[in-house]
């Protein structure tokens, strides 16, 4: 299975996309989480990453693509893969239909979470994450995936929630409709129970893969 998740910052997009890469047993590949171990880790690309991510505004194109290309070449992805936070505009959709077509394995589906903006505020200021695997938790001192330490992401921060959301809506709202126009857009309430919201993109899911 071949598939992008898309969706507003904070619809659950990361955790969603840990059991439905687990269920099809494909690599969860996150642009975001990326960024962040290369910036924990000092390298140049995090290094050029992080005045960007602190800002909510997105990464140069010429970055993030070639950092995907180079993900996509890594023999994981034979049965497939979860693509969580990229393409996010229409140029980065581009650059991936081309990537895609030119190894002839296009994508099966879009996953589109949705979300109103008041719960997406409400989340992403109660949001931490863990300092060591990046998991997302509300409410708890350590991380309850691996024990290491919370902190909150600098862009959960509510000046850059609004800036986030602006960037959701002019730069990667229209790759909704880019897909949509492919047929291959599937949209799943982001509202609900973790596992019912899991169970509705599953069966969404198969019915197009069928
Ligand atoms: P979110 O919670 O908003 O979905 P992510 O963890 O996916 O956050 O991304 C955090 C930040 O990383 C983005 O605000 C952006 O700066 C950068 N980033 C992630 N993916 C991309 C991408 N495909 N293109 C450009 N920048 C990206
Ligand atoms: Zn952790």
């Amino acid at each position: 299975m071949r598939l992008v998740l898309v969706g507003p910052p904070g619809a659950g997009k990361g955790t969603q996309a840990q059991f439905l890469a687990a269920h099809y047993s494909i690599p969860h590949i996150s642009t975001g989480d990326i960024f962040r171990a290369n910036l924990k880790a000092g390298t140049p690309l995090g290094i050029e990453a992080q005045s960007f991510m602190d800002r909510g505004e997105l990464v140069a194109d010429s970055v993030t693509n070639e950092m995907v290309k180079d993900r996509l070449t890594h023999d994981d992805i034979a049965n497939g893969f979860l693509l969580d936070g990229f393409p996010r505009n229409v140029a980065q959709a581009e650059v991936l239909r081309a990537v895609l077509a030119e190894k002839q394995t296009p994508l099966h589906a879009v996953l589109e979470l949705s979300l109103a903006n008041e719960e997406i505020v409400a989340r992403l200021t109660a949001r931490r994450t863990c300092k060591d695997c990046f998991q997302p938790s509300v409410g708890v001192d350590k991380c309850p995936q691996c024990g290491g330490d919370v902190y909150q992401r600098e862009d959960d921060k509510a000046e850059v929630i609004t800036r986030r959301l602006e960037v959701y809506q002019e730069q990667t709202a229209p790759i909704i409709s880019f897909y949509r126009n492919e047929g291959l857009l599937i949209t799943v309430s982001a509202l609900g129970e973790v596992e019912d919201i899991t169970a509705n993109a599953i069966s969404a899911l198969n019915r197009v893969s069928e």
